[in-house]
């Protein structure tokens, strides 16, 4: 029987606006190595057969992260859209003949590959999961004039991360079939809102982690730093 193939697509097609550095924070130094390197040694040493690269900076990742680290997997480099849901759908268009996709930001370093596992199998029982945490604090959606409009039931309320890891012809039909079709003012933050917008409803929920955040502002980076040491002194 053929091998199911498992590809990780890999985002770093973003610019880095909320970070305000020069340097786009999928490259910043974390421990002396750019972020991003972090989610590629992950999906490196996982069950993950290829890993799409989505970058407008293909040199820098080819010769300063996918060579000099001796990453293996990395067979294709595309470049990135204007949003992220364009980055993604770029990487989709370049898993063909995928079973399953993992989608992860490249800007979340702490990815483990319990988290990788454990979302392989939910896919496998499931056809669409995603990694997140319940949340810690009181969720509010305020009014236009930033007045309390609402609390959200803390109980069944959860802080989404990546990767998000779907069926491959499942999540490609539901980009294909909205991805010109945006309604104005709706912005697509994650993909399993594209699913959402397509009408499925059985996306799993499990369990990432809550070291596993998202570097966006410099405060992120100075907590990703006490992490790593944490790690590093086998906290
Ligand atoms: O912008 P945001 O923080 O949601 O970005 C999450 C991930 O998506 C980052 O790793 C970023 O590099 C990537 N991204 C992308 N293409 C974009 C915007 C974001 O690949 N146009």
């Amino acid at each position: 029987m053929q091998k199911e193939k498992i590809t990780a697509i890999v985002l770093a097609g973003g610019s880095g606006k909320r970070m305000g550095a020069s340097c786009k924070k999928q490259y910043m130094l974390l421990a002396e190595r750019p972020l991003l390197y972090y989610s590629l040694y992950a999906f490196e040493k996982s069950p993950a057969d290829e890993i799409v690269l989505v970058t407008n900076e293909a040199d820098y990742c080819r010769q300063q992260i996918i060579q000099k680290y001796g990453f293996q997997k990395v067979t294709r480099i595309v470049p990135g859209g204007a949003e992220r849901y364009h980055s993604v759908y770029a990487g989709l268009t370049a898993a063909a003949d995928s079973r399953y996709v993992l989608i992860h930001d490249g800007a979340r370093p702490f990815l483990t590959q319990d988290i990788i596992n454990r979302s392989i199998e939910a896919v496998r029982l499931h056809g669409a999961c995603i990694v997140g945490m319940p949340v810690k604090d009181t969720v509010k959606i305020a009014d236009k004039e930033n007045f309390a409009a609402k609390t959200l039931p803390r109980d069944n309320v959860w802080q989404i991360q990546t990767p998000q890891t779907f069926s491959y012809p499942l999540i490609l039909d539901a980009y294909q079939s909205i991805i010109n079709k945006i309604p104005e003012g709706v912005t697509i933050t994650d993909d399993a809102m594209v699913l959402e917008y397509s009408g499925y409803t059985k996306i799993k929920l499990i369990f990432g982690s809550y070291q596993n955040i998202k570097i966006t502002t410099s405060e992120d980076l100075l907590i990703a730093e006490s992490f790593l040491k944490n790690r590093e002194q086998g906290c």
